[in-house]
């Protein structure tokens, strides 16, 4: 026995107690973006290196200075120039002083940095009429990122920025889980590739390459295994296929309680262990979580919106987890409706729409079309607005709850 329409948090711990993440392997940074960290980046430099010089100016000794003014400038003997990219060569003994720019090693025995705006100087003096503050002008070493610094957690997303500040740490190399794969099978005896001329009762099947194109969006490899029909074994068969050369599995259609509703069937047919079957939403009630051999079934429903939306719900969440995310909840915000929803809803709903900002507010503007088992309504879907189960009929300017979609 297995739970049935459960809650959707609830249908989601199910299944992410089961997840574990992928193993890791070792890529060059540069390939990197986009790819989940499966090592914490500890620096292993100081940056900057050394004690730099933010200013194009003279290092000195700030006990040098201390009486200096206007009425009583201090002169320095200037010994040196130091470029950036350059080691200075000489130590600063009292009276002495180095002209130093941007970016350049401060010289040892120094304890300050004058900018050249604060002085006057010839080639070979430089008088200063004000005292300097010990330290002052002066970047440590250090102070951007300390040697053995915890600089980024294992199990972030890798963005371009990350790939860069990597590299700047000396990674020439990192490690990140491995891309999951995912094997997409569509049953359904009504279906047709997307090429074939329709005969009676045909339909194409669309529905699943939404699922592949999300995928891939979210890093894993998806491949289609085709369309098989509404018979138990030999889905059952396709999944045992799939299952042998990928990481998980999602199906689509043949798991409501229609006659020819067949997954179920298969699920059984394999033994599977059947995590839960449908959940309290609309569209997405019909959904079957099973685990094989520790592989996951996602079987979803065959309807195009219905489908989308578990898939979001659902196994965005779990995909991340297995592909050692370490934040995998769905990003929820606050919006108002731009429309009013005039039906009362016994059911949780989740409206696709569109995102609006008015006045600096987060609003919903509902898709137009909206009808079970449509294409379009997901076509322009940026945030799904949520229904609570048991609302009376909403008006505009309603807060609803809703969750960035993609
Ligand atoms: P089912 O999930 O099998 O109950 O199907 C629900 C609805 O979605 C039915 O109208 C099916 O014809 C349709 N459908 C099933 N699979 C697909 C698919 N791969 N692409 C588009 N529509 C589908
Ligand atoms: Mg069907």
């Amino acid at each position: 026995m297995f739970p049935e329409r459960v809650e959707l948090e609830d249908g989601l711990n199910l299944l992410l107690l089961q997840a574990h993440p992928t193993e890791a392997e070792e890529v060059p940074v540069a390939q990197a973006d986009g790819r989940v960290l499966a090592e914490d980046i500890i620096s292993k430099e100081n940056i900057p290196p050394f004690d730099r010089s933010p200013y194009d100016g003279y290092a000195l000794i700030a006990a040098d200075t201390v009486h200096a003014s206007q009425d009583t400038p201090v002169s320095l003997k200037v010994i040196e120039e130091v470029p950036a990219g350059y080691a200075p060569v000489h130590r600063l003994n009292p009276g002495q002083a180095i002209k130093i720019l941007t970016g350049a090693p401060v010289p040892s025995g120094a304890t300050a940095i004058v900018k050249y705006e604060d002085t006057n100087f010839t080639e070979k003096e430089v008088t200063i009429f004000s005292p300097c503050r010990e330290g002052s002008n002066i970047v440590p070493l250090g102070e951007d990122v300390r040697e053995g610094e915890l600089v980024v957690e294992k199990g972030r997303l890798i963005s371009p920025a990350l790939v860069g500040l990597m590299a700047g740490l000396g990674y020439e190399r990192v490690r990140v889980y491995r891309r999951l794969s995912a094997a997409l099978l569509s049953t359904g005896d009504e279906l047709v590739p997307i090429g074939e001329t329709l005969q009676p009762g045909k339909i194409r099947n669309s529905s699943i390459y939404t699922i592949a194109s999300y995928l891939e969006r979210w890093g894993v490899k998806a491949s289609m295994l085709g369309i098989e029909k509404d018979q138990a074994q030999r889905i059952a068969e396709k999944i045992r296929e799939g299952l042998s050369d990928h990481d998980f599995i999602i199906t689509t259609g043949g798991v409501s309680v229609g006659d020819y509703d067949m997954v179920l069937e298969s699920l059984k047919i394999l033994e599977a262990k059947i995590l839960f079957w449908k959940v309290k939403m609309k569209p997405g009630m019909a959904f079957v979580g099973a685990l094989w051999k520790g592989k996951f079934i996602l079987a979803l429903s065959g309807n195009p919106s219905a489908a989308a939306v578990s898939l979001f719900m659902l196994g965005k969440p779990l995909i991340q987890k297995m592909a050692g995310m370490k934040e995998y909840a769905t990003e929820e915000i606050r919006v108002k409706m731009l429309d009013d929803f005039p039906k009362k809803s016994p059911s949780r709903r989740f409206l696709p729409g569109t995102l609006e900002i008015v006045d600096g507010e987060a609003w919903i503007r509902f898709a137009r079309k909206q009808g079970n088992g449509m294409l379009n309504p997901m076509r322009d879907c940026e945030i799904l607005g949520e229904i609570k189960a048991g609302s009376p009929p909403m008006t505009k300017g309603s807060i609803i709850r809703a969750y960035r979609f993609f």
